[in-house]
């Protein structure tokens, strides 16, 4: 699960790693509000205005902008609320901005320059650790770091049975240049940041930039955190942070019936039970000529009702030609499926797309039977060579 920037500052700082203040604010009112009150709290008069919503590139779209007095803050503050921001990672359709963070303005010149920094911290699957990323190209796309100057961007990776250690936040100030009271705020940071991302059980933390200030002091400016969906139940106040506005109203909606389904672009919707069949199933379906709309898991007991809450959010897809429902009847029999699915279709009404329904396992015949006699626009197979043809043939015909 993914949280906002201003949300994910409020965990670190509790964590005592140093941070850029801010106040979130969801109307220009509000902005000036939480202006005057950071005014007031750091003697900052100039504010970042910083756009809320889960991706990054916001200062590329345009979600991040300087303001140097409060008139400023209103007015750039009522542009970027109710703006459809298009970042490199939105897609071109662009998110919502319902909120905007603002915060004090960190990059005071000084005698020092400041330096951006890249920091992040994710799990390393491959070894079973924790991998700390660090690099002194901070503020830019790191993703372009690592394709031109791959050797600028260092690792250490954290036994979670030992934690981090002492030497290991050295090695990382060292490895980023830094010497004095810089080194020293570092080493406070990498440990706090890495307290809190083993507290949470987060699954990455990615703050670019990391600023060292004139002054010599190093904060977040930037906090991008992603928790294991696994351990949420460990976190209640976490999971209280959910922004189901910033995801697929569908996965949402899948998510409420216990179904795992992820949309994707193509005209074959899929109805599964089982990951693996679901994932055999798709390609199948590309094997026909057609391309997956959606991966969908009902998981072990299908019933009417799953089959219903999955047709409806299958059908909700505008571009869903034909659906192809693959369930093996290991647990479940194949002839309560296929009542399931009579059911639902009457419940639901009005489909207009071809259902082609393959069930091979106990009562496999029977479920045929129950299809063919439906008298709906649902056709039976018990071969998935014979479905993966039938969807060849009514998508053609579409
Ligand atoms: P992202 O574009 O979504 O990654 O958002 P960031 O929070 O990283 O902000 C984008 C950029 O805005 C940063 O890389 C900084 O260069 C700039 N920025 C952020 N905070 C400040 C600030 O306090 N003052 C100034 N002048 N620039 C800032
Ligand atoms: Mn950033």
């Amino acid at each position: 699960m993914n949280i906002h920037e201003y949300q994910a500052k409020e965990i670190l700082k509790k964590y005592g790693v140093r941070i850029q203040e801010g106040i979130v604010a969801d109307t220009p009112d509000a902005a000036v509000a939480a202006a005057e009150a950071l005014n007031a709290s750091t003697g900052t008069s100039w504010y970042v205005i910083k756009a809320q919503i889960h991706a990054g590139g916001r200062g590329k779209g345009g979600g991040v902008k300087l303001a140097k007095n409060l008139n400023d803050v209103r007015d750039i503050s009522g542009k970027i609320i109710g703006m459809q921001l298009v970042t490199p990672q939105t897609g071109p359709e662009g998110k919502l901005v319902s909120k905007v963070l603002i915060a004090q303005d960190v990059y005071y010149p000084g005698e020092t320059p400041t330096k951006e920094f890249y920091v992040s911290i994710l799990l390393d699957r491959a070894t079973g650790k924790n991998v700390i990323v660090y690099s002194t190209e901070g503020g830019m796309d790191i993703e372009e770091v690592a394709e031109h100057t791959p050797e600028k961007i260092q690792r250490e990776w954290v036994d979670p049975r030992v934690g981090l250690q002492g030497f290991q936040a050295r090695k990382i100030a060292f490895g980023l240049g830094l010497e004095g009271k810089a080194h020293k705020e570092m080493v406070a940071f990498i440990a706090s940041l890495y307290k809190a991302y083993n507290d949470i059980d987060a699954a990455l933390f990615e703050i670019n930039p990391v600023l060292k200030t004139s002054d010599d002091k190093i904060l977040a400016v930037d906090a991008k955190v992603n928790i294991d969906d696994n351990a949420l139940y460990r976190h209640p106040a976490i999971a209280a942070l959910r922004d189901t506005a910033e995801e697929d109203p569908l996965e949402v909606e899948a998510g409420e019936s216990n179904l795992n389904y992820v949309k994707l672009d193509g005209n074959v919707g899929c109805m599964v039970n089982g990951a693996g069949l679901a994932m055999a199933t798709m390609d199948v379906i590309k094997l026909a000529g057609g391309e997956p709309a959606n991966f969908l898991d009902v998981g072990g007991g299908a019933n009417a009702k799953t089959v219903e809450a999955g047709f409806r959010i299958i059908l909700k897809d505008p571009n869903v030609k034909a659906i192809l429902v693959n369930v093996f009847g290991g647990i479940v029999r194949c002839d309560r499926v296929a009542n399931g699915i009579v059911e639902a279709y009457k419940t639901i009404g009005d489909i207009k797309v071809p259902i082609i329904v393959r069930l091979q396992g106990t009562n496999a015949e029977e479920a045929a039977e129950i299809i063919k006699n439906s008298g709906l626009k649902v056709y039976p197979a018990i071969l998935l060579k014979d479905a993966a043809d039938k969807v060849k043939e009514v998508m053609a015909a579409a």
